[in-house]
């Protein structure tokens, strides 16, 4: 009985930013669970490698070329999935990037940038996937914000404001849709090593310590870590669960 709580069998997912660091952990987690996963990316390379990982660990999983931020593409992609599945149940948008600058040092194309990868493509994709979950009698929405939803950064402005907008998107999903049976939340992924943190590493000096000695946990995430909330929130073990944002940090958070 527990167990079939946290059965994906039959259900399809698409991850956004799925052939790399926190999106291939989840694809990865939800993958074993039972869904057949599709990945979504702009790296051809990556994603073929990334397919490979999955398909060696028995997870049904195809890769689908596409750029979020691009209303005509996402248009496509979400025409693709209906064409190949019929469905949707479950969409991560993980798809994410950042530009490391102070305010004053930014110009709008990079704030611009910024916005439209970490959260005008959760609308996108959002948007696009509706009629498929309405189609499927119901859905889940997982949308990736980070520790930096809740707290400032000097270098992160734009990275900020996207992810303390996605909070608050998420809410409006979920009090939206919440009457399709589809509910929608955030995690709030604390400091994980993926391509993203090394990037961090390297223009931030004495990152990588500060971080350490904050966590209580003692250690940097993997992309392993995000796995179980990713599983949690596709499955009927969260149906009650909706409009919520989740820290999964090693208690980063509360320290
Ligand atoms: P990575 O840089 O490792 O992965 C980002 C992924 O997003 C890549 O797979 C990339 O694929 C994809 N992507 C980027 N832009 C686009 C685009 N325009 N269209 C389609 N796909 C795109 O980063 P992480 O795994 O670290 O980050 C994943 C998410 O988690 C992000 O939203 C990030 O903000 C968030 N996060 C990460 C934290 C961390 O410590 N690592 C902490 C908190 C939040 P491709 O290059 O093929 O397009």
């Amino acid at each position: 009985m527990l167990e079939r709580m946290f059965e994906l069998t039959d259900k399809i997912a698409l991850v956004t930013g799925g052939n790399g660091g926190i999106g291939l952990g989840i694809a990865r987690g939800i993958g074993q669970a039972g869904a057949t996963v599709i990945i979504v990316g702009r790296n051809a390379e990556k994603s073929a490698v990334a397919l490979r990982d999955l398909q060696s660990l028995g997870v049904r999983a195809e890769s689908l070329a596409c750029d979020v931020t691009s209303e005509a593409e996402v248009q496509r992609l979400f025409a693709d999935v209906q064409a190949r599945h019929g469905r949707l149940d479950i969409l991560v948008n993980n798809a994410g990037s950042t530009v490391r600058k102070p305010p004053q040092d930014f110009t709008l194309d990079e704030w611009n940038a910024v916005m439209d990868v970490n959260m005008t493509s959760a609308f996108l994709c959002s948007r696009a996937a509706y009629p498929l979950m309405r189609k499927a009698g119901a859905g889940k929405i997982i949308n990736i914000g980070s520790i930096l939803s809740i707290f400032g950064a000097p270098y992160a402005p734009a990275y900020c404001a996207s992810k303390g907008g996605i909070v608050q998107f998420t809410k409006s999903l979920a009090t939206a849709w919440a009457k399709d049976k589809i509910q929608a939340n955030a995690v709030l992924p604390g400091w994980i090593d993926t391509e993203l943190t090394v990037g961090a590493r390297a223009q931030v000096p004495g990152l990588y310590e500060r971080v350490l000695a904050r966590t209580p946990a003692g250690r940097w995430g993997t992309p392993g870590d995000l796995a179980g909330v990713a599983v949690f929130l596709s499955s009927a073990a969260s149906d009650f669960v909706t409009g919520t944002a989740i820290p999964v940090d090693g208690g980063y958070a509360v320290s």
